[in-house]
């Protein structure tokens, strides 16, 4: 049995997690192994956890920058048109009296996504290095935007929320505009990228091959 930076590992005891129903049986050494209780496969760590983690991630970063600049949704009324972005929406909630929703969906919209991407990051860069910088504070922040995951919705209910309000003050015409889609791809894409990241590479130590 060898410790890696004082911490032991399953594998240094030869045994495997099942990600799905959590039973730790023997590691026979297969590449290709299934849980004898749920017949998941199971894996030492996920396959290519750390590249596709970081495509996922990229491609909501790059998207990050549409859904903010780009009008989420445009209204018409007899008199007038415009289109809104998310900011500029927070604005008109902010001047309008609903501070509480312009919180909300200041938080979900703009805070939250960008706090999940830069967590992302930075968990994929300290695991690519084998780093051993404040590790169960990195598992904690991974097990915080896994929590956030599951509000995620959060974003898109907000947008549904905005769109019913302004039906309720009788404008003619609500539409989504392109920026919607392109949030709710940072929405999906967000949460896919957590999902691939296997947190157990926040343990290993840069001797450890990584990836397999
Ligand atoms: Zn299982």
């Amino acid at each position: 049995m060898s410790a890696r930076g004082g911490v032991v590992e399953a594998r240094d005891l030869g045994v495997l997690g099942c990600h799905a129903c959590g039973l730790v049986s023997r590691d026979i050494g297969a590449d290709h192994s299934h849980c004898p209780r749920c017949r998941a496969s199971l894996h030492r760590r996920e396959p290519a956890s750390i590249s596709r983690t970081w495509a996922l991630l990229l491609a909501a970063a790059l998207l990050y920058i549409p859904a903010n600049l780009l009008p989420i949704m445009k209204t018409a009324t007899l008199f007038d048109s415009h289109a809104d972005t998310i900011l500029s929406g927070v604005v008109v909630l902010w001047r309008s009296g609903s501070i509480d929703l312009a919180i909300i969906v200041f938080v979900a919209s703009i805070v939250v996504p960008i706090f999940k991407i830069a967590v992302l990051a930075l968990l994929l860069i300290t695991a690519q290095r084998g780093s051993d910088w404040r590790r169960p504070e990195r598992a904690k922040l991974y097990r915080m935007i896994e929590f956030i995951g599951h509000w995620s919705m959060l974003d898109v209910f907000v947008v549904a929320l905005l769109a019913a309000l302004v039906h309720f003050q009788s404008v003619a015409r609500v539409d989504a505009g392109p920026g919607a889609m392109a949030f709710g791809a940072v929405v999906v894409l967000t949460m896919l990228a957590s999902l691939s990241f296997d947190p157990r590479l926040t343990w290993d130590s840069p001797k450890a091959p990584r990836n397999d």
